[in-house]
This record gives structure tokens, sequence and C-alpha cells, in this order.
């Protein structure tokens, strides 16, 4: 499958990884969008959240504690987000499941 971040989790592609275990990928985003910009990925090649099936369920909730593991070990005690891109509005770009862990400035709400 030509998939980037799956070509990512597989070391084929370098990118700074900042936590592994058997089930997540974690590394730096290339063009990161905060001081802190994070990408956590399933090694399973999961399109979206929108086609994460209830199989996945224990597995999404292993993201996003792997997620808030990396927050506190960056030092973002101050406050982060985390964010699920979906679909063409929700301006999704790779199609391999991700979560950004944004951090290390103040965020705004709405997003854009
Ligand atoms: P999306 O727009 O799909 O929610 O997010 C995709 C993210 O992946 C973007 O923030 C983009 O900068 C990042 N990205 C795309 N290709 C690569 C890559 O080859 N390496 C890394 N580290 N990040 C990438
Ligand atoms: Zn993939």
């Amino acid at each position: 499958m030509d998939c980037v971040f799956c070509k990512i989790a597989a070391g084929e592609i370098p990118s700074t990884a900042v936590y592994q275990d058997e089930l997540a990928y974690a590394f730096g985003d290339i063009n990161p969008k905060a001081p802190v910009h994070i990408l956590v990925i399933p090694r399973e090649h999961i399109g979206s959240l929108d086609e994460a099936g209830v199989g996945h369920r224990t597995l999404l909730g292993h993201l996003m504690r792997a997620a808030a593991e990396i927050a506190r070990k960056k030092g973002l005690a101050k406050g982060y987000r985390v964010v699920v891109n979906t679909g063409d509005e929700g301006g999704r770009t790779v199609d391999h499941l991700h979560l950004h862990l944004m951090g290390g400035r103040q965020m705004t709400w709405p997003p854009g």
C-alpha cells in the first residue's frame, strides 16, 4: 500500500520518533503549526476516524493515552490540543488516521 504514514511507522521514510510501542508510533510533524506538533498514529493502517470500527475502540483509546503521555513528557503542563482532522471539510490531507498533538503556545477557539 502506498501510504506515507505506514512507511514512516515501518521506518522506510525517516521521521523524528518521540514515542513507539507495539500499537502506536509518534513523530514530529514535518510542517509544525505549534512549538510542539506531534503526530500519533496506529501502526495498523486505518484510513480515517470514519473508517475506525467497533473493533478499534481499544486502539483509539490507546492512541489518546499515548498522546497524553507524550504531552506530559514534553512538559505541556499548561495544556495542549489533540485534533483528528477527518474528511475533506475536516481538512485531512493524509489518509492514515493520526492525532495531532499540539502545544507550547496559546490555542484559539474555534479553529479555522
Ligand atoms: P492532516 O492534514 O491530514 O490532518 O495532517 C497531516 C499532517 O501530516 C500535516 O500536518 C503534515 O505536515 C504532516 N505530514 C505530511 N507528510 C509528512 C511526512 O512525510 N513526514 C512528517 N513528519 N509529517 C508529514
Ligand atoms: Zn497507512
